[in-house]
């Protein structure tokens, strides 16, 4: 089965011809989220003619278009529900007309994070399992969750996508969100510049050197015995505990994928994790087995299939 796909972040958007569970030619180019969805849309339709001529595709061959949001999404319509700073036109767009009249194909869109759980589930590190747990940790933290196979959505199209935002301490920081002390306000990457600051001793840390501070250059910073970084370190992986057992028992899951960039910059982060959830998570049936994923930034592309599929409604 051939399907286009599209993973739209803030900063980049990639188009990509899929056939099962390999990318047969992919275009990424950069995009500016703060201009907005319609002014890209015919640039996205000429990139994804352009893949499917160089592999020689024709569109009666193509189950249809996926189509990765960063943003709040209603699947069963086919809509934008809610942006944060980004493509904030999206909400008005009839994308579903677009995608018809300018490709001639079947329209899906989907959450990037629950995407990213599908592509996991059909083709990386959550392959077998019915019942999962995503979380990306980057810049923000995303989350997706399936229960007995199927994604979960819910009423308002929320449900298991506000995973970053689960409150990990309710006296810590403001949120985006407007929440208090969400575990991405308290240990992801947008916040931790400002958590580091705020540490005693930060002036005389080597992490005041740094030109920014980065989870990288924090795990280079604690490896190298610095107290500061030490301390930083230590609560982030506490932050992720915490939201990891938060997870498992608001969900249920037998795997939970860790994924994102900041995955790659501490080997010690899934040890960790999986020795806090093997301590603390209820769980009397077995262990919760904690992975990372398997897929990359390919993840949410590979989900184009299942979703196309079908195989995924609630
Ligand atoms: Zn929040």
């Amino acid at each position: 089965m051939k399907a286009l796909a599209v993973d739209l972040g803030g900063s980049h958007a990639t188009c990509a011809l899929v056939e099962d569970r390999k990318i047969v030619r992919a275009h990424t180019l950069a995009a500016e989220g703060s201009r907005g969805l319609a002014s890209a849309l015919p640039l996205l339709a000429d990139e994804l003619r352009a893949v499917m001529n160089e592999a020689g595709c024709r569109t009666p061959e193509c189950a249809g278009l996926a189509f990765c949001f960063c943003g709040l999404v209603n699947h069963a319509n086919a809509k934008v529900i809610s942006t944060n700073a980004k493509y904030d036109d999206a909400p008005s767009l009839d994308l579903k007309a677009w995608c018809e009249k300018s490709l001639g194909v079947p329209f899906k869109i989907e959450n990037d994070a629950r995407m990213a759980l599908l592509g996991e589930r059909y083709a990386g590190a959550a392959q077998g399992f019915d019942d999962v747990v995503m979380v990306t940790l980057g810049t923000g933290i995303g989350g997706a969750a399936m229960i007995q196979g199927r994604p979960l959505r819910g009423q308002h199209a929320q449900a298991g996508c506000l995973g970053g935002h689960f409150p990990v301490l309710f006296t810590g920081r403001r949120c985006t969100c407007g929440a208090i002390g969400c575990a991405e306000a308290e240990a992801s990457g947008w916040s931790l510049p400002n958590v580091c600051r705020n540490t005693r001793g930060f002036d005389s840390s080597l992490l005041a050197n740094e030109g920014s501070i980065t989870f990288e250059r924090l795990f280079r910073c604690a490896g190298a015995g610095d107290r500061v970084a030490i301390e930083v370190r230590d609560r982030c992986l506490a932050v992720w505990g915490a939201l990891a057992v938060g997870l498992i028992h608001a969900y249920d899951p037998e795997v939970v994928v860790l994924g994102g960039g900041v995955m790659q910059s501490g080997f010690e982060i899934l040890p960790f994790l999986q020795d806090y959830v093997n301590r603390h998570a209820w769980t009397p049936w077995g262990k919760v087995s904690l992975r990372s994923a398997g897929l990359g930034n390919q993840a949410a592309l590979l989900g184009a299939i299942p979703l196309l599929q079908g195989h995924t409604e609630t």
